[in-house]
């Protein structure tokens, strides 16, 4: 008999719901960590930067609020206490997931695992070295930041996100973001919201180029608007030192330009991390940089699964999630697929910003007939109530069967509000049945009955 029926490499979202899942199912269940629990999402991803974003709101807020009537004249910012707060909240919810492995009876194991045959991992850690054997392995080693050959990305004061949330915390005086994707845009929104000289470099044609067009173009508006200096098209050459500080050299349709910082950003996406997890002739079949899984998230190598970020194209913590429970429901026996199509995504801008499904021009170049209806939020009750940007909600149906298939919103609160639209597409409900739901006074989700009218209006 093997030593575990489930070993599972990596603690972060994915690892640690497939682990639980498993073993609430029966399995006798082990995980496998060589950092903190809970992973990139909990460390150096979606919670502490919720945790920093969280703080520059509140210092926006107190130094914006003459609106409402409040006035403050010695607010200060301390850098250290906004990244201790953070550092806490980490602490504080990676502990919560130990005690939950625990509970589930789920062996913690501290340790690098490599793999060396289908049934065994190799664990070496600061307690020595053991060796494990398992029925089945699920990978869930997630990924690490992309790091382009830019000459001068080694410089000292370039930065990755894992850097800079591991580091002590600093007020930089300027910031180059390298990126204008999710993560630049969230560090813009925090340094800037801090009174920082924020400068994001986007080698596309717009802010957040894989999603709606608007959303992108709105919010370089509003950014631009709070004093961030946005250069999209832009192509970086290299990175310099320059007096004190740092001079990214781009290329602005065909047009050199420069731009300079005390620290540099480099925010260009994240690569699955695999190094030294399988050895010897033990090679899954890949998918560009990606492990490559089937519907079963079976890699080519038999009882060998892989789930997250290390095999997703999309790479988030609650699709790491899902598709660890799906794994290991499947292991045991049970039903479970993933619809990769109902997948929310958000961004914890000013506004936020919340999307699921296709946008109507994706519709469109797939050959869908399609119609989307719009609301924009200047009259919305909450949104004049808080002096908001421009926001805006589109949805998305199919003109055929009059099916919703996507949502587009651009408003606070908007990431809590996505799942009703996840939820209508995991459905497959119609505009008509979505608009029926009466939605509370005074609330920004009023806004969705507007839009849901203007598609009804539209499809006709
Ligand atoms: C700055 C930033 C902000 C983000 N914000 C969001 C957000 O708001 N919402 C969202 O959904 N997603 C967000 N993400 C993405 C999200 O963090 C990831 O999609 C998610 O963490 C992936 O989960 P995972 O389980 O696949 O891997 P990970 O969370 O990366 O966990 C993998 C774990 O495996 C460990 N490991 C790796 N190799 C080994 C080995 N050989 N042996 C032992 N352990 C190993 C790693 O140390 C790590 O702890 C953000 C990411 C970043 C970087």
């Amino acid at each position: 008999m093997n030593d575990y029926q489930l070993i599972v490499v990596g603690a972060g979202p994915g690892g640690y719901a497939g682990a639980i899942r498993a073993a609430k199912l029966g399995l006798r269940v082990a995980v496998v960590e060589n950092r903190e629990t809970g992973g990139t999402c909990l460390n150096r991803g979606c919670i502490p930067t919720k945790a920093l974003l969280h703080s520059s709101q509140i210092y926006h807020n107190i130094c914006t609020g003459q609106h409402s009537g409040i006035h403050a004249e010695t607010v200060h910012v301390d850098m250290e206490a906004i990244f201790d707060h953070k550092r806490q909240v980490s602490e504080k919810l990676s502990a919560g997931m130990e005690a939950m492995l625990k509970n589930a009876k789920v062996d913690l194991i501290r340790g690098t695992g490599t793999i060396v045959a289908s049934d065994t991992i190799r664990v070496t850690g600061t307690h020595g070295e053991g060796t494990y054997t398992a029925d089945d392995i699920l990978v869930a080693t997630g990924s690490v930041p992309a790091r382009p050959p830019i000459p001068g990305l080694d410089l000292p004061g370039v930065m990755t996100s894992d850097e800079l949330l591991e580091g002590p915390g600093q007020l930089y005086r300027s910031m180059v973001i390298i990126g204008g994707g999710v993560i630049g845009v969230e560090f813009a929104t925090f340094y800037n919201d801090l009174g920082c000289d924020v400068t994001v470099i986007e080698g596309m044609d717009r802010l957040l180029p894989t999603m709606d067009r608007e959303l992108g173009q709105n919010l370089a508006l509003i950014l631009k608007k709070r004093g961030v200096k946005i250069f999209t098209g832009s192509m970086v050459q290299n990175i310099t030192q320059d007096g004190n500080g740092l001079a990214v050299n781009f290329i602005a349709k065909n047009v050199p330009d420069v731009a300079s910082g005390e620290t540099v950003l480099c925010a260009i996406g994240r690569k699955p991390y695999l190094e030294n997890l399988f050895s010897g002739n033990l090679i899954p079949e890949m998918n560009g940089r990606s492990i490559r899984v089937d519907e079963r998230y079976q890699t080519s190598i038999p009882h060998i699964y892989a789930i997250g970020d290390v095999s997703s194209k999309v790479q988030l913590a609650h699709v790491a999630t899902a598709q660890g429970t799906a794994c290991a429901d499947m292991l045991c026996g049970r039903k479970n697929s993933v619809d990769m199509n109902v997948v929310p995504s958000c961004i914890y801008s000013r506004p936020e910003i919340a999307v699921v499904g296709m946008t109507e021009r994706e519709a469109k170049d797939a050959g869908i007939p399609v119609k989307s209806g719009k609301c924009t939020l200047f009259g919305n009750a909450r949104t004049v109530i808080i002096d908001g940007d421009r926001s805006f909600m589109k949805v998305v149906a199919r003109a055929d069967n009059r099916q919703i298939i996507g949502a587009q919103l651009m408003c606070e609160h908007s990431p809590d509000m996505i799942s009703e639209i996840a939820q209508a597409m995991a459905n497959h409900l119609t505009a008509e049945q979505l608009v029926l739901a009466m939605r509370p006074h005074p609330t920004f989700e009023e806004a969705l009955t507007d839009a849901l009218e203007d598609l009804l209006d539209k499809l006709g």
